[in-house]
């Protein structure tokens, strides 16, 4: 049987579902489907027969010589002035910042929606693919093609469930012209994968625009989040970055509707951030990325996860630009009053950062020496297999990749699944999770306080 990308990457549980194979596979013989676990996965509606093998050369989790690292370089290395960070790859210009105007729709400061209009209005693309709400239940969004510049804030938010490009792409093969499409880290290498192998993409996508991503989340995760909240009948619509003036832009809000016309929301401390954090309904592609800031987008939007800015409910963008282009577009904006933005130096976007760079650096290490140990595959990343030091953080890597397939199964494998009873089985890792950080606290107890004495004389000494 010839390689593919079922063989190599559906079957090994190493799909995030993006679609770019399925968009380009020239026997259109693969269609996405969701996968037993709510993820989307390609599956083989007609054999095979050529073995042409570009499936697994535009897949951003198959074996390549190509990295991240290499793509962003061959794209951005050559930019004047442009400087390079290996937690952020190339950046040209770094912004702290919001849109006035698309603030209270976006995710975080809505500068990304700002900057898709803004695309379209100056004529720089002719259409938008970017993520919107369907209304559906068996997909609640999906990535969709705009071409008026108000229309695009029907994209406003961030979808935290699978959505599926195979459908955008054929379009952008089908029809000429000049697109900017968003995409997760992963799904943007998938683009410039693609790029290489097809002519018509590499000419008509002009603007990529990235999203940083801790994690994907399976579409459980969404109902068992609205289980949480009491929702009656089916999740019908969901806005996953409800704002409260009465609270912090970090507890924010889950706002759902059901088929039953019920509606409910949640706070993130009531737990959706025990279901996040714990990495629940995580897929597996995302225990082996080690792209925090969608290094080959030619800008990348997050939040600003820092102490200035968290308190503030409205929400806050931080910015990496790697485009001259976009750039400019950026500064013009700030003159012409669309967007109050200004520099921030590229360590402060690290550091609001910092908790997703440490699991896809650190704990990755950890993770591809487990693979080593255990004989199974070890993908090639940019960052080598090495046994953790820290006991209490080997312990708390095990016991998160435990929740995650242990959630991902149950939601599986139940009848009639329920929150209550996915949390009640969560418990005993939970315990053992809290234990282990009260403990890893005692330990380090005795050398902080030698810090905290050493500190003290010296500072003495020098009064
Ligand atoms: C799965 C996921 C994980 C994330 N993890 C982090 C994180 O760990 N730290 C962090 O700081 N930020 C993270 N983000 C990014 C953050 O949620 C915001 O999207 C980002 O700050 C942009 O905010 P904004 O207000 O400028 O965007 P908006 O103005 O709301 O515009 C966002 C644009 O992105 C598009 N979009 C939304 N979801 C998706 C998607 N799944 N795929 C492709 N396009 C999409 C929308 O259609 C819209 O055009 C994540 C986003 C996602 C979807």
């Amino acid at each position: 049987m010839k390689k593919n990308i079922v063989t190599e990457v559906v079957d090994h549980e190493l799909c995030i579902g993006c679609g770019l194979c399925a968009a380009l596979c020239p026997e259109e013989a693969l269609e996405m489907t969701w996968n037993r676990y709510g993820e989307y996965n390609p599956l083989e509606i007609e054999p095979c027969t050529r073995g042409c093998g570009l499936c697994l050369k535009v897949c951003p989790f198959a074996d390549h010589e190509e990295d991240e690292g290499t793509i962003g370089e061959a794209l951005y290395g050559s930019v004047p002035w442009i400087g390079h960070r290996p937690e952020v790859g190339y950046h040209l210009a770094t912004f702290v910042g919001h849109a006035d105007e698309h603030r209270s729709a976006g995710a975080s400061g809505g500068m990304a929606t700002w900057l898709l209009e803004r695309l379209l209005a100056e004529g720089i693309v002719d259409h938008v693919v970017c993520v919107a709400p369907t209304g559906d239940p068996e997909r609640l969004f999906s990535f969709s093609v705009f071409d008026d510049p108000p229309a695009v804030r029907a994209g406003a938010g961030s979808a935290y469930c699978p959505v599926e490009m195979s459908g955008a792409i054929r379009q952008i093969l089908e029809n000429p012209g000049r697109y900017a499409v968003t995409g997760l880290p992963c799904y943007i290498k998938a683009i410039r994968l693609a790029q290489k192998k097809d002519p018509k993409l590499s000419a008509r996508v002009v603007v990529t625009v990235g999203l940083v991503c801790g994690q994907l989340k399976s579409r459980p995760f969404t109902e068992y989040i609205a289980s949480l909240a009491g929702l009656v009948g089916e999740v019908k619509g969901v806005r996953y970055r409800g704002k409260s003036q009465e609270q912090p832009a970090t507890n924010y809000h889950y706002a759902f509707t059901s088929t039953a016309g019920d509606e409910r929301k949640i706070f993130w401390n009531d737990g959706i951030a025990e279901a996040w954090t714990n990495r629940w309904f995580t897929p597996r592609a995302c225990n082996y990325c080690d792209d925090v800031f969608a290094e080959c987008a030619d800008v990348t939007f997050m939040d600003a996860w820092l102490p200035d800015y968290s308190k503030d409910y409205r929400g806050t963008n931080l910015v990496v630009v790697r485009s001259p282009l976009i750039e400019d577009l950026i500064r013009r904006g700030v003159r012409d009053g669309g967007l109050l933005a200004g520099p921030v130096p590229v360590e402060d976007v690290i550091q609001s950062q910092a908790a997703v760079v440490e699991i896809k650096r650190r704990h990755l290490a950890h993770r591809l020496y487990l693979d080593l140990e255990m004989g199974r595959v070890v993908l090639r990343k940019r960052v080598c297999p090495a046994r953790e030091k820290s006991p209490s953080l080997r312990r708390e890597i095990a016991l998160k990749d435990r929740m995650r397939r242990s959630s991902r199964a149950f939601w599986a494998e139940s009848e009639d699944p329920d929150a209550g009873r996915l949390r009640e089985a969560m418990v005993p890792d939970l315990k053992r999770l809290s234990r282990g950080r009260k403990m890893a606290r005692i330990m380090a107890l005795p050398i902080r306080t030698v810090i905290y004495v050493r500190g003290h004389f010296r500072g003495k000494h020098h009064e």
